[in-house]
């Protein structure tokens, strides 16, 4: 008698790139043994701090975006949520919470993201900090983000609807902003509601003409400006839509 060996599910195959999952119907599984490879790649690229590490091995990225995209969802790319908004990459989320993280060995404390978009990136905050309020000027994204993030059950993440260009003065200070949209500028409502202490990091226009990556300390003796790499994200706008 032959007895025939099971054949491994594609994402367990040598050789296979893991991050893939290529059949829709995939198990829990099959999405996990993917995400924990995009995090060894997000490892390789130099992401260190352990709790970024594991809010990003914690979060169903393939929960936040549509069913048709859900195999790409742990490649390192962004991905169209509707409304002509972007997921952001992976690479990018770990960096910039990483930033936010950096000489903190323990959780962040209050956090405001600017543009929840589908609540990827507000999932992930709130694994690395005590409270995350995170804003969106579209409803139907805040609807939709809502609707995403039921399951997940983060009693402490809080999503609200409004212009993220003000801030939420309520939550303020915050030990952490983050913006998921770019600005020709940073909204000085935000480095008011910063605390001293804090860091913000959000896509900035510099004087390249480009988009950047700008991180602003507030110290004591005021505000510290960094620029770092360039960036592609979505434009930061004003009002609610
Ligand atoms: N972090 C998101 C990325 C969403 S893309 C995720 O994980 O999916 C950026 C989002 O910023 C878009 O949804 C856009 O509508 C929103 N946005 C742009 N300007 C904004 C503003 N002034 N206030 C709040 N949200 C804003």
């Amino acid at each position: 008698m032959v007895v025939s060996k099971p054949v491994a599910p594609v994402a367990y195959q040598k050789g296979a790139d893991r991050s893939r999952v290529s059949d829709r119907s995939a198990n829990g599984a099959e999405w996990q043994a993917a995400r924990f490879a995009m995090v060894r790649k997000l490892e390789a690229h130099g992401i260190r701090h352990a709790a970024v590490l594991s809010a990003m091995r914690l979060v169903e990225r393939h929960r936040f975006v549509d069913s048709a995209l859900a195999n790409q969802a742990y490649e390192d790319t962004s991905l169209p949520i509707g409304l002509g908004q972007t997921i952001s990459k992976p690479s990018v989320v770990a960096r910039m919470i990483e930033l936010l993280c950096h000489d903190r060995p323990a959780k962040l404390g209050r956090v405001l993201e600017i543009g929840t978009g589908c609540g990827y990136q507000a999932a992930v905050l709130s694994a690395v900090a005590t409270e995350v309020y995170s804003m969106e000027r579209l409803r139907g994204l805040h609807e939709r983000a809502r609707e995403n993030l039921r399951a997940f059950r983060l009693s402490n993440l809080h999503l609200l609807m409004g212009d993220g260009m003000l801030g939420f003065a309520k939550g303020a200070p915050y030990a952490a902003i983050i913006a998921a949209a770019g600005g020709d500028d940073i909204p000085q409502a935000w480095t008011d509601q910063l605390a001293v202490g804090g860091r913000l990091v959000a896509p900035t226009v510099t004087a390249t003409g480009r988009q950047n990556l700008v991180m602003v300390d507030k110290t004591a003796r005021g505000l510290v400006r960094t620029e770092l790499e360039a960036v592609h994200f979505v434009p930061l706008k004003s009002g609610i839509g």
